[in-house]
């Protein structure tokens, strides 16, 4: 952001710079055109003042040649026009010879017709005059053998451009006109000081370029409808159509190149009525080089001034910019960055009260109550972890209590409470799973009654207590013998049931021998001494075809009711035809 507003500002001195640069050269350029139209509608409005002046100057020098003129042109009439006059006889070398006895600088023999037919003025032979302007043709044509000799004022030639006096003589009688021509210039070489002269046609009319440092030159055409001829001699005629159309007021700009830039004016030039020229051209031409280069350094130096002030005015901005702004808006990030991350610590100067004051503000209280919630939240946290941690230990204790409630239960529903063996429920639901095993797989299995014999005097002799703890022991005796498929169950009293899967008649018999044995080995105490148990077996097996087990143990009940009778502490295995069968010691 930093880097991109530096170019922007930077892009923007520039451009500020050079637009500032451009309109201050504008505008000075508009002010210096102006300037110099000014002067060159001056240097013309002087031209134009000093022709008039020149006028004056030569009123006299005018008149004397007037006079002059006069004179000569009846000395010459007497000469040429005689009552002998041929004009073939006017040769230009004799007219040349009579113009210099006489101070003049061309005679001229016009005919009737205006034609010029003898001169010394050789580009002026055969011309008719007569074709300058009808003016001039109706004066012409007023004057044959009037008698009158008229001198006109400074005119101009109209095939030279020379500033001549031109005088006309036509006596009574004759059908010609005499002329005489004088060069003003020539006359005044000869009768005045060359200074004078030099004067007069140069540097009275040019001395302004001297006061005028761009001012390089200016020049006078005298223009008729033949050309325009230099006034001052110092260039060629130029052709009518290679002159501008030069406006009757004002000044006509024409730039011919970057720095040369001519001005054209018109002033009127009619000295005479009659052949003079049709106007003055007056063309002044300045040289703006120096002003040019001038101009240039002026916007050289306006630029870099400008770049230079913007230049610091930038550095000054952007080092306020970056001390009042926008390092606080990096602690700023920084600090919602730590915020992003979790570190609600930072708290940001907010003195002063302005924008960004106001958000550091606002961002400290955040912090703070962020802060400040999330310590809440630890300690619930805290407090939450323990009190499921209880909760959860609670419940593990709970649970485990259930368990072994259950246990308990499953225990209490299943198993005899005195003697830790099967009840009659459970030995029941054991005796139909392995019914149902053996029935599908074709498997033996065998039934064990066995009942403690006259334990009803072991009560009487050694009390109920005693004989409770001869029943336990009894039961112990019996389950080490056992297999884990086998199943004991206490069927009431002091009568047992035991459940032999996988167990023929022969098998079953023996295991109750084993076991009538071992039972009858046992000492048994009491606190009136010690004494011997034994216990009577009925062994029956399970007949393929049955569908429950009852029958096996009302058989096997059969064998022990047959073994209590034949004497007690004996198995007898179920003969359906006696059930005498007994295996005795
Ligand atoms: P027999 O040899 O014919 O079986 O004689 P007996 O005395 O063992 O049989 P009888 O049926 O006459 O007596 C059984 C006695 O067992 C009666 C009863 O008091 C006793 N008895 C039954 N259950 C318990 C018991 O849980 N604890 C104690 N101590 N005695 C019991
Ligand atoms: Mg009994
Ligand atoms: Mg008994």
């Amino acid at each position: 952001m930093k880097r991109l507003l530096s170019l922007l500002i930077t892009i923007a001195v520039l451009g500020v710079g050079i637009i500032l640069s451009t309109v201050l050269y504008l505008m000075a350029k508009s002010e210096f055109e102006q300037q110099l139209e000014n002067q060159a509608n001056n240097v013309h409005h002087q031209v134009q003042q000093r022709f008039r002046i020149f006028d004056e100057l030569l009123a006299n020098d005018e008149k004397e040649i007037q006079e002059h003129a006069r004179r000569t042109l009846l000395r010459l009439s007497d000469i040429v026009l005689n009552k002998d006059f041929n004009s073939k006889d006017w040769t230009s070398s004799r007219l040349q010879q009579l113009s210099k006895a006489h101070h003049v600088d061309a005679i001229y023999i016009v005919d009737p017709s205006t034609t010029v037919v003898a001169t010394n003025f050789t580009p002026d032979l055969n011309f008719k005059l007569g074709t300058i302007s009808d003016t001039f043709n109706n004066y012409l044509k007023g004057l044959y053998g009037s008698g009158r000799l008229e001198v006109d004022r400074i005119n101009v030639s109209s095939k030279t451009g020379l500033i001549k006096i031109y005088a006309y003589y036509a006596p009574v009688g004759s059908d010609y006109i005499l002329e005489v021509s004088y060069d003003v210039k020539n006359y005044l070489s000869r009768n005045r000081s060359s200074r004078y002269v030099d004067f007069m046609f140069g540097d009275f009319f040019t001395e302004m370029t001297k006061t005028n440092p761009l001012l390089e030159k200016v020049d006078i055409y005298l223009v008729n409808n033949y050309a325009a001829f230099p006034f001052l001699n110092s260039t060629k005629a130029i052709d009518n159509k290679d002159l501008p159309e030069i406006p009757e007021r004002g000044v006509k700009t024409i730039e011919q190149s970057k720095n040369i830039i001519h001005h054209y004016s018109r002033a009127d030039f009619n000295r005479s009525n009659l052949h003079s020229a049709e106007y003055l051209a007056i063309r002044s031409t300045f040289n703006l080089a120096p002003m040019n280069y001038l101009m240039h350094k002026f916007l050289g130096i306006s630029l870099i001034v400008v770049v230079l002030v913007l230049g610091l005015a930038f550095f000054l901005v952007a080092f306020l910019f970056d001390r009042w702004i926008l390092r606080r808006i990096f602690r700023i990030i920084t600090a919602l960055e730590r915020s992003a991350d979790g570190d609600y610590r930072d708290q940001l100067q907010s003195d002063r009260m302005d924008e960004l004051g106001l958000i550091s503000q606002h961002i400290n209280s955040m912090n703070s109550r962020i802060s400040a919630r999330d310590e809440q939240l630890q300690e619930a946290r805290l407090n939450l972890e323990q009190r499921v941690e209880a909760r959860t230990l609670d419940l593990q204790q709970e649970v485990e209590a259930r368990k072994k409630a259950e246990e308990q239960l499953i225990l209490l529903a299943e198993t005899d409470p005195l003697t830790g063996v099967l009840n009659r429920r459970a030995f029941a639901e054991r005796a139909e799973t392995e019914l149902e095993r053996a029935q599908r797989y074709k498997r033996p299995l065998a039934v064990i009654i066995l009942d403690l014999d006259l334990f009803k005097q072991i009560n009487d002799r050694f009390g109920h207590l005693c004989g409770d703890r001869v029943l336990v022991e009894f039961a112990n005796l019996i389950k080490p013998c056992l297999r884990a498929i086998d199943s004991l169950s206490r069927h009431g009293g002091e009568e047992f049931l035991i459940l032999l899967p996988e167990t023929d008649e022969l098998e079953a018999s023996q295991l109750a021998e084993r076991l009538r044995k071992r039972i009858s080995e046992c000492e048994m105490y009491s606190d009136k001494g010690s004494f011997k148990v034994t216990a009577s077996f009925g062994v029956a097996t399970w007949q393929g075809d049955e569908e429950d087990i009852q029958a096996t143990i009302h058989r096997a009940d059969q064998a022990l009711y047959r073994a209590k009778h034949s004497g007690r502490n004996r198995v007898v295995t179920y003969c359906p035809k006696s059930c005498s069968l007994t295996l005795e010691e």
